[in-house]
């Protein structure tokens, strides 16, 4: 996209709350202000990330190459699992997970309100019915004693959502699954490089699932991944991004053979080595941006630790946070809206994540799920809103979030 000096552009908010995402709240800001808008999350894609994708183009497989198993072989390695199964994004790894558990017509998966609409919808794809558990109100985490509330007879999982990139309480989480014979799945499309007693988002659940595209921690454009330790598990997902067929091209020429079996329906899930190529660059510098996700949430602590209007999300004690987001609460939804505002006048481009999924009109239509499901999520969702973070916000942009910040809220709390 780009801005011409002295003209006006429309910049559409999405997210505010649902009655004002309807009627397509717009706002003009002056080419000046977009100028330096500074985004949530963005991609950071630097020379030899472009350097690696066009040494793939050269070579000899676009797709389903030797650069897809490297790219698993990395984030394994990063993650310390076992197997790694690439896919075409964090949603179609999503779906796989949901498949490999063999999650069908009739079965109930437990999972947050408070999420990216995709965690659901893996349920949906397979037939089964995603059953919303409320957030703790300072983490906005799963709550494990919602998540027992909310068992059944026909519960098979749960998936457990690391929000912003925290992760979950696994110890807890990992008790009830036990108890009750469920699979544990991370989302952990917010969490890539985070730890919970130590122990690597990776490692926590049954299966783990990570997203690659540009707003998070590393991309490939679009991508995603599942990684566990079951190598059962791993095979099933293989066949399921490759339509349920047995083997790949590739397998298949280095034995000399063109039989191939379709054993079940699956999807064409796969992800290319052009893009795998990009991923296996991006990780390579992924423990630096960390470092520096970490550096600029610790200024914003900081900073924001003793306003009278708004504060932080709660870190806990036994983790390490990845930052995917940069989290604000509110002490009201009005607060929000108007401070809000302002910071989109100053150029700052705050966001909300997310509206508590089941209030979409898909989950209203046809499961019948309505407002008061999941309180806390729902308070929270009118009051946050998330603050720019990533390896491309520099000091300076830091310093002028908080001053901006600051002027919002100060503003606000004027007429209040
Ligand atoms: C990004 C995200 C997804 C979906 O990933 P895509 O790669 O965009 O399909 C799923 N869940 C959560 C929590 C996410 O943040």
């Amino acid at each position: 996209m780009r801005f011409r000096r002295g003209r006006w552009r429309e910049i559409q908010i999405v997210g505010i709350s649902m009655k004002q995402r309807q009627n397509t709240m717009s706002l003009l800001l002056s080419s000046d202000a977009l100028a330096a808008f500074l985004p949530y999350g963005r991609q950071r894609i630097e020379e030899d990330d472009i350097e690696a994708v066009v040494a793939a183009l050269r070579s000899d497989w676009l797709t389903t190459g030797p650069k897809v198993g490297e790219f698993e072989a990395a984030v394994c390695a990063f993650t310390g699992a076992q197997y790694g199964v690439a896919v075409s994004s964090g949603t179609a790894a999503l779906h796989a997970a949901m498949y490999a558990l063999g999650i069908g017509s009739g079965d109930e998966v437990i999972v947050p309100a408070m999420t990216f609409a995709a965690t659901a919808n893996g349920v949906v794809y397979q037939g089964g019915t995603p059953v919303f558990a409320d957030v703790d109100p300072e983490t906005l985490l799963i709550d494990p004693m919602d998540v027992a509330r909310k068992i059944t007879a026909k519960t098979k999982a749960i998936i457990a959502v690391d929000y912003a990139g925290q992760p979950c309480d696994y110890e807890a989480l990992r008790g009830i699954a036990d108890q009750h014979g469920l699979a544990l799945v991370a989302d952990a499309c917010h969490a890539l490089g985070g730890t919970y007693t130590g122990r690597k988002v990776g490692t926590l659940a049954d299966l783990t699932v990570f997203s690659f595209h540009p707003v998070k921690h590393i991309t490939t454009g679009e991508g995603g991944m599942v990684v566990t330790d079951n190598p059962e598990l791993a095979a099933r997902m293989r066949r399921f991004r490759n339509h349920g067929i047995d083997t790949d091209y590739r397998q298949r020429e280095a034995e000399g053979t063109w039989y191939y079996e379709m054993t079940d329906i699956g999807f064409n899930y796969r992800i290319s080595d052009i893009q795998c190529a990009l991923g296996i660059n991006q990780l390579r510098k992924l423990p630096t941006w960390l470092m520096r996700r970490r550096k600029i949430a610790g200024c914003y602590n900081d900073a924001f630790r003793d306003l009278s209007m708004a504060s932080p999300l709660v870190l806990m004690a036994n983790r390490e946070h990845a930052y995917h987001l940069y989290v604000m609460r509110h002490a009201s939804g009005v607060i929000r809206d108007k401070v809000f505002r302002k910071m989109r006048e100053m150029g700052i481009g705050v966001n909300v994540h997310y509206i508590p999924v089941y209030l979409h009109p898909y989950y209203r239509r046809v499961y019948g799920y309505a407002p008061g499901l999941c309180p806390e999520a729902e308070r929270a969702f009118s009051a946050i809103f998330t603050l720019p973070i990533g390896p491309g916000v520099s000091d300076a942009d830091v310093e002028r979030v908080v001053a901006s910040y600051r002027r919002a809220l100060a503003e606000v709390e004027s007429h209040e």
